[in-house]
Parts: C-alpha cells; structure tokens; sequence
C-alpha cells in the first residue's frame, strides 16, 4: 500500500513558508505546520491545506527554544516520522555593525542557526533509520554576497549554507538528500517598508518574486526528480546574485 508522506514546515503561518506548505500539499504531503505565534493566520493556512485534501496539524513553537522543540515534536515522532523537513522560520534585525547590540546578534543567529539545529536533530535519526529524507533550509542572497546592515542575518544565512554541505556528506549514503533554497527578494511581511525603487535595480529581472516562485524550488527538491541532487544551493532572486 501506498505510504502517507508527511512534511514539517517550520515558519509557516504566512510567507515563504505558507507556499511551501500549501505546495507541498497539492504535492500529497499531509502538513506538521510550524510557527511562532500568529495562531489566526496558521489556522487560515491550515484550513487552505485541508481543502487540498490533505491533514495539517498546527504546532506552535519557537524553533530557537529546545524544550519547546522537544515537548511538542518528541510524542508525535514516536508514531509517525516526516520524510521532509524544511527549516524555513527566521526573521531578520537590521542594523549596521557598529549598532548591533548583542540581542540583535543572537537572536537572528539563534533562530536559524539553533533552530535548524534543534528540529532538525530530532527528525533525523528517523530519517536515517527509514533510509529516505529530504531536508531543505531556506537560506538568502544575503547569505552568499553579504548584504551591508545584515551582518547578523548574513553569518547566520551562510551558516546554514555550510551546515547544508556538511550534513548532505554525513547522510546521503543513507538516501537523506540536503539541500538549501536561498532567496533573493520575496515578496513578503519581511520586506515590508524596505525601499522597493533602491532595491529594483539590484534585480536583473526588474521585480521582486513571489513565495510560489521559491516554494517550487522547494517542492522539486522535494520530489523524486531531484533523487540525485545534495549539498547544493538552488538560488531563485531574478539573478540578483549569481
Ligand atoms: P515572514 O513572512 O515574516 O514569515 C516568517 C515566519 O516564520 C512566520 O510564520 C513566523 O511565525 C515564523 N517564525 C519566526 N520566528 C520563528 C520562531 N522563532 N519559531 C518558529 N517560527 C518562527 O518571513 P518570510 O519572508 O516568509 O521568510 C521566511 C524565510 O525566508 C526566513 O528564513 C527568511 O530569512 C527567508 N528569506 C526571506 C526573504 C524575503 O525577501 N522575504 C528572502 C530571503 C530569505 P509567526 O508569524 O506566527 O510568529
């Protein structure tokens, strides 16, 4: 019989993790939704993957806080493990350098860094176990040409990067692939008040993307197309870095 595939997307209540979730359950994924504290707006995404006909159960937890992590995903993965994890939740705190207090610092290292860190850990042993595993994170440009006022959020993004590479070694002989999306500009709360006419001529494709636009790349290296494909970066920013 054909096996229920299971996803966990973290940061989903909107944004780029929304279309990702959504994606992947047009995808046939039944939905672990994560986020952080905008209970009306995950519901809502919830309620849109329950008329894909797929299941979405909601959890609320901060990615960054390893007890939370551990109370609400440690009962449910003794009966059901996710084939595909998507560490997707973060948020920046911009600032140039020589403002950047020590909170800002660590809290936008701590999301990503620690919170990849943290649910990724508790998914994998599974993943190994099973012998098939997709794992993506959702990095940035910033990430990879360093971005001024994102000192921060740049370490934390090329951190990802390179936690990509190193896992894709350690897995891929047991058929967990790792790979990372990163994002140029998206069109999201994130961009919010951001100066659109400075940020346009850095686009060769003169527009801002779409969440869709990178939930696809998420759900391809998801899919069985992508059975050859680890440690690798697939940018989608309109060729604002290449
Ligand atoms: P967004 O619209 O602000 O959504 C962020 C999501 O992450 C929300 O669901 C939020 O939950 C959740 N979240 C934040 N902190 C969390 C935490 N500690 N634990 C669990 N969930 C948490 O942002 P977005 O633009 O979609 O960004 C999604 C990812 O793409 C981020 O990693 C971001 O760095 C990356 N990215 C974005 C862009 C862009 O231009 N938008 C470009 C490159 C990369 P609540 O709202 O419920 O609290």
């Amino acid at each position: 019989m054909h096996e229920q595939k299971t996803a966990l997307v973290t940061g989903a209540s909107k944004g780029i993790g929304a279309a990702i979730a959504l994606v992947l359950a047009r995808d046939g994924y039944d939905i672990w939704l994560n986020y952080r504290s905008d209970h009306t707006a995950a519901a809502a995404v919830g309620k849109q993957i329950e008329e894909l006909g797929r299941s979405c159960r909601l959890m609320c937890f901060d990615v960054a806080d390893p007890t939370a992590v551990k109370e609400v995903l440690t009962p449910l993965l003794e009966q059901e493990y996710p084939s595909v994890l998507v560490n997707n939740a973060g948020f920046a705190k911009d600032t140039l350098m020589v403002w950047m207090g020590e909170s800002e610092w660590k809290d936008v290292l701590s999301v990503h860094l620690d919170g990849f860190f943290y649910v990724t850990k508790l998914l994998l042993v599974g993943m190994l176990k099973k012998r098939a595993g997709r794992i993506i994170h959702i990095a940035s440009t910033s990430g990879q040409s360093g971005m001024p006022g994102q000192v921060n959020y740049s370490a934390a993004k090329a951190g990802l990067i390179g936690a990509t590479k190193a896992l894709a070694a350690e897995t891929s002989k047991r058929n967990v692939l790792v790979n990372t999306v990163s994002p140029g500009f998206i069109e999201t709360e994130m961009i919010d008040g951001l100066p659109i006419e400075r940020i346009l001529p850095m686009i060769p494709m003169g527009r801002i993307g779409k969440p869709a636009e990178v939930a696809e790349a998420v759900a391809f290296l998801c899919s069985d197309k992508a059975s050859y494909i680890t440690g690798q970066i697939l940018s989608v920013n309109g060729g604002a870095y290449m």
